[in-house]
């Protein structure tokens, strides 16, 4: 029954960390998936998230089975930190948990392909790869616009800008609100302000993809365009991951909240994506969403894990600013002003496929391919040698 299924392509990102496990070079340097590591080189258990598990463990909760939606204080703190106060006086927000970031996607994904009729999405050029996979596997069209000029390093914007305007109404644009994946070229505010505009004019249905909340300027300020658009009257989708900003990656927790212009409206979209979810995986699972809904109820461990996420985002700037400043002073052909000024977990170097290879091959030292460096595998332990590196592959 099975023998005619070819083998799959494998993953590129998951293959090359493959091949770093098994790479036996003392000094091997991990820059490729999207994980945070401390300055040791460690995936941290946040301090904020052990307490939390310690209370939950105390309360001996059984496991039951959650409402389909997840639970109701949960889908209020997602609202909050999204969209700050004002979403108090916003009735018409849904807010469903999704098992990750990546489960948010999916179920947005399927709710426009079944609810809305939606065919196609227009993403930007690049993308995180996995958005086209998920889109696609939901039955979508990928198209793209145009975003970041790889030569210069600068955001196409003005080209951008155009290709929205010439959209249908009612076209389906995936925007990250920070820290762009791969790029880590994000838009200012007088861009995402133009950009609203035009999501105005045209009519056009946004869904935000917020990933790395917290790891570009701040919480507030990483969701600049969400409090924005929330003072309009478009309707919008966003999907949010807890995986790094709570270092969560394996309880799989996310959101989709959509934004609706009536109650009414907002009861029957809950119960769309109710419907899907329960036909899918019935309900999501407990433990991750319970540990941060312990951590975001208590004004303590809240600040401690806001503390926590603050000193992470600034070692991945010191990185930032130890690498760029370690190219500078080695005269790199390499534009390590890009290096300093991204924001968020990754750079777009510039690096070419050959300069890639010689990384890997002569020092041990893994990037994604075209040139995508995840900063926090960086640290004090590591900085020079893979300045050192990156020098002499870029004379
Ligand atoms: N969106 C983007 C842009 C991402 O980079 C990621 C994670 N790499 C996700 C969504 C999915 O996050 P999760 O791991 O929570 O599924």
């Amino acid at each position: 029954m099975f023998n005619h299924i070819q083998p799959s392509v494998p993953d590129p990102i998951m293959s090359l960390m493959e091949a770093y496990m098994q790479d036996s070079h003392p000094q091997k340097v991990n820059l490729g998936i999207g994980l945070y590591y401390d300055h040791q080189g460690n995936i941290p258990l946040m301090r904020a998230v052990h307490l939390a598990e310690q209370r939950l463990l105390e309360q001996q909760r059984p496991h039951s089975y959650p409402p389909i939606e997840g639970s109701a204080l949960f889908a209020q703190q997602i609202q909050a930190l999204l969209f700050g106060d004002a979403i108090q006086s916003h009735q018409h927000m849904v807010t469903v948990q999704t098992v990750g970031g990546s489960g948010a996607l999916k179920l947005g994904a399927d709710f426009l392909c079944h609810y809305l009729s939606r065919r196609e999405i227009w993403v930007s050029d690049p993308t995180w790869a996995n958005h086209w996979a998920i889109f696609e596997g939901a039955g979508l069209k990928v198209n793209t616009y145009p975003y970041f000029d790889d030569a210069s390093g600068e955001l196409r914007f003005e080209a951008m800008l155009n290709t929205l305007s010439s959209l249908p109404e009612g076209a389906v644009v995936l925007l990250h609100p920070c820290c762009h994946n791969p790029t880590g070229t994000d838009l200012s505010q007088p861009q995402w302000r133009a950009v609203l505009e035009v999501l105005q004019q045209r009519r056009l249905l946004p869904f935000f993809d917020i990933a790395y909340q917290g790891f570009g300027d701040g919480l507030a300020e990483d969701s600049f365009i969400l409090r924005e658009i929330l003072k309009t009257d478009l309707d919008f989708l966003v999907s949010n991951s807890f995986s790094k900003n709570v270092a969560l990656y394996g309880q799989r927790l996310g959101g989709l909240s959509v934004c609706c212009n009536s109650l009414e409206t907002a009861a029957n979209v809950k119960g769309a994506l109710k419907t899907l979810i329960r036909r899918s995986y019935s309900c999501p699972p407990t433990h991750g969403s319970q540990i941060v809904e312990t951590l975001l109820a208590d004004e303590y461990l809240r600040q401690l894990w806001v503390s926590e996420l603050t000193n992470m985002r600034q070692r991945i700037k010191q990185m930032r600013v130890s690498l760029s400043a370690g190219l500078e002073q080695g005269g790199s052909t390499l534009d390590y002003r890009r290096i300093r000024d991204q924001k968020g977990m990754f750079s777009y170097t510039g690096l070419n496929e050959h300069q890639l290879s010689q990384l890997r091959h002569q020092y041990s030292i893994y990037l994604v391919a075209p040139g995508r460096m995840c900063l926090p595998g960086l640290n004090q332990h590591n900085v020079d040698y893979v300045t050192a590196a990156i020098l002499d592959v870029t004379l």
